[in-house]
C-alpha cells in the first residue's frame, strides 16, 4: 500500500468549498435558513451545485459583499441581510456562514451578531455563526464543523430520556429515511440530526413554501445531552469537529463512532450497535433482507473478480465504498480523496491486506493526480462523484456516481446505498457498470478484429488483380 500525500499546485480539486458543506445541516434543522458573509458569486455557486445535486430549490442568502465592504469592513451588509433574511423567512434559527473573502478582511461575525441581536432586542434568538473559508478545508470538514456548531450553540444540560442521537454525515435524503427505517425496526427511540431527508426531498405541495417543512427540531437538538447513547456515523471526523466527541466531552453521553452503513460488514456495525444500546432484538426482516444481499453478493462475486476500482470523493464515503469493494472482489487500485483525512489510510490498512494488488492511498488529492495513478494502475470502475466524469471522458473509465455533488444527473437525492438493502442496490449498480463495460469493449474488440480481418482480405483480392 502507497500514500502519497498533498500537492503544491492543484488542478481540478477531488472536494467542494468548506462553506458548501457547512450549509447542509442548517438544510437539517426544521425552520432554519443560512446566510453567507460574503460576495453574491460564492452563494450563487453553491446554491447551484447544492439545487443541481438535489434538485430543489436551494435558498442561501448573501450579505453580498462588494468593494466597499471589502475596504472598510462587511458589517453594515451583514446586518441587513440578516434584517431581509428574518422578514422574508421568519426562521427560527439562522446560520452564518464565512467564506474566504470575508475571513481574509478578518471579519468578527460572533461579534456582529451579537451586537445585531442587541440592537434589534433579539437577544434569545438562535443565531450560529461558522468559519468557513473556502481555503480552510473542504466541504467534508465544513459539514461537520457546523454540525458541531449547531449542536454546541443549542445543546442544554437535560434530564436523561433515553433517546438515542444519531449523527449523520453527508448522505443522500433516500439514505438517511433507509436509517429511520432501520431505527425504527430496531425499535429505536431516536433524535436524528442533521435531517434533511425532507428539506432536501420535497414533495410537491401548493403553496410553494420558501422553507420546506422537515428538519430535525431545535428543542430535539437542546435535548441531545440527555440521551443514553451518541451512534454517530464518522469515523474519519477529526476530534474537533466531531459532535459526538463533544457531548461525550462536556455531557458524558456515550458514543458509538461507526462508519456509514453500506457494505454487510459496516451495517452489521450500525444494526449490532442498535442491539446493544436498546437491548432490542434484531427483527426477522432484517434478517431476511441481510440474506438477500447475501445472495446478491455470491451471484455478482464472479463478475466483481475483474473490477479495479478508483474511489474518490469525502474520506468518510470513500472508507464505506473501499470497504464494499473489498467484500466484494472488486480489488481497490486507487483510493482518494481531497481532503485532509489523516486517519483514512490507518482505517483502511487492516482491510487492505487480503488484497493481492497495491492499493495507492491519495490525500489532499486532484483529479490530475487520480487520473496518473488510475491508468497506472489498470483501473476500470471509477466510484465517486460527478466531477469524476473528467475520468470517463479523458481514460474511458466509466463512473458510478455516489456521494456529493451529483449534478449531472437527476436523481442524487434517491440514491439509496446505506443498509443491506441499499447495499445490494448499490452492488448491482457495481456489477452491471462493470458487466456493461465489458461487454462494450468485448463486442467493440470482435467488430475491430472481424474489420481488420476483412481489410487484410480485400488488400488480399486486390493484389490478386495486380
Ligand atoms: S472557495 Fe472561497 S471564493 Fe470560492 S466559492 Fe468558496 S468561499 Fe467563495
Amino acid at each position: 500500500m502507497e500514500t502519497l500525500n498533498c500537492r503544491s499546485v492543484i488542478e481540478n480539486p477531488c472536494t467542494m468549498c468548506m462553506p458548501m458543506g457547512g450549509i447542509l445541516p442548517f438544510k437539517g434543522v426544521a425552520q432554519s435558513m443560512v446566510i453567507l458573509h460574503g460576495s453574491q458569486g460564492c452563494a450563487t455557486y453553491m446554491r447551484r451545485h447544492i439545487a443541481e445535486h438535489f434538485n430543489e430549490p436551494i435558498d442561501v442568502a448573501s450579505s453580498s459583499l462588494n468593494e466597499k465592504g471589502t475596504v472598510y469592513g462587511g458589517e453594515k451588509n451583514l446586518k441587513s441581510g440578516l434584517d431581509n433574511l428574518l422578514k422574508l423567512y421568519n426562521p427560527s434559527l439562522i446560520g452564518v456562514l464565512t467564506t474566504c473573502l470575508a475571513e481574509t478582511i478578518g471579519e468578527d461575525t460572533d461579534m456582529i451578531t451579537a451586537q445585531y441581536l442587541q440592537e434589534r432586542g433579539l437577544t434569545d434568538f438562535p443565531i450560529v455563526t461558522v468559519p468557513t473559508p473556502g481555503y480552510g478545508g473542504s466541504d467534508f470538514e465544513g459539514y461537520w464543523l457546523a454540525a458541531k456548531r449547531i449542536i454546541s450553540a443549542l445543546a442544554c444540560k437535560t434530564k436523561k430520556h433515553g433517546k438515542i442521537n444519531v449523527i449523520i454525515p453527508n448522505i443522500s435524503p433516500a439514505d438517511i429515511r433507509e436509517i429511520k427505517r432501520i431505527l425504527l425496526l430496531m425499535k429505536t427511540d431516536f433524535t436524528l440530526f442533521p435531517d434533511f431527508s425532507d428539506t432536501l426531498d420535497s414533495a410537491f405541495v401548493r403553496p410553494y413554501q420558501k422553507i420546506p417543512n422537515g428538519g430535525t427540531e431545535k428543542d430535539d437538538i437542546s435535548a441531545m445531552p440527555g440521551a443514553a447513547a451518541t451512534v454517530q456515523l464518522s469515523l474519519t471526523v477529526t476530534d474537533t469537529n466531531s459532535p459526538g466527541i463533544y457531548l461525550e466531552r462536556e455531557f458524558g453521553i456515550p458514543l458509538y463512532n461507526l462508519p456509514i452503513p453500506t457494505g454487510i460488514g459496516n451495517t452489521d456495525l450500525f444494526i449490532n450497535a442498535l442491539k446493544e444500546i436498546t437491548g432490542a432484538e434484531i427483527p426477522p426482516v432484517l434478517h431476511q433482507e441481510r440474506g438477500r444481499l447475501l445472495d446478491c453478493m455470491i451471484d455478482s462475486h464472479k463478475y466483481n473478480f475483474a473490477g479495479r476500482s478508483v474511489i474518490f470523493g469525502d474520506p468518510e464515503l470513500v472508507y464505506a465504498v473501499t470497504k464494499t469493494c473489498i467484500e466484494n472482489g472488486i480489488f481497490p487500485v486507487v483510493v482518494a480523496t481531497g481532503g485532509k483525512a489523516s486517519n483514512l489510510k490507518r482505517l483502511l490498512q487492516p482491510h487492505l491486506v487480503e488484497c493481492p494488488i497495491e492499493t495507492q492511498i491519495l490525500s489532499e488529492t486532484d483529479f490530475a493526480q487520480i487520473r496518473v495513478k488510475s491508468m497506472e494502475t489498470g483501473a476500470n470502475i471509477a466510484i465517486g462523484h460527478s466531477d469524476g466524469r473528467y475520468l470517463t471522458e479523458k481514460e474511458g473509465i466509466p463512473l458510478v456516481r455516489i456521494g456529493f455533488p451529483i449534478h449531472d444527473r437527476v436523481g442524487g437525492q434517491r440514491l439509496l446505498s446505506v443498509g443491506y438493502t441499499g447495499t445490494a442496490i448499490f452492488l448491482d449498480r457495481l456489477t452491471n457498470t462493470l458487466l456493461e463495460n465489458k461487454y462494450k469493449n468485448y463486442r467493440r474488440s470482435m467488430y475491430e478484429k472481424h474489420y481488420q480481418e476483412k481489410k487484410a482480405g480485400e488488400r488480399h483480392g486486390l493484389q490478386q488483380f495486380l
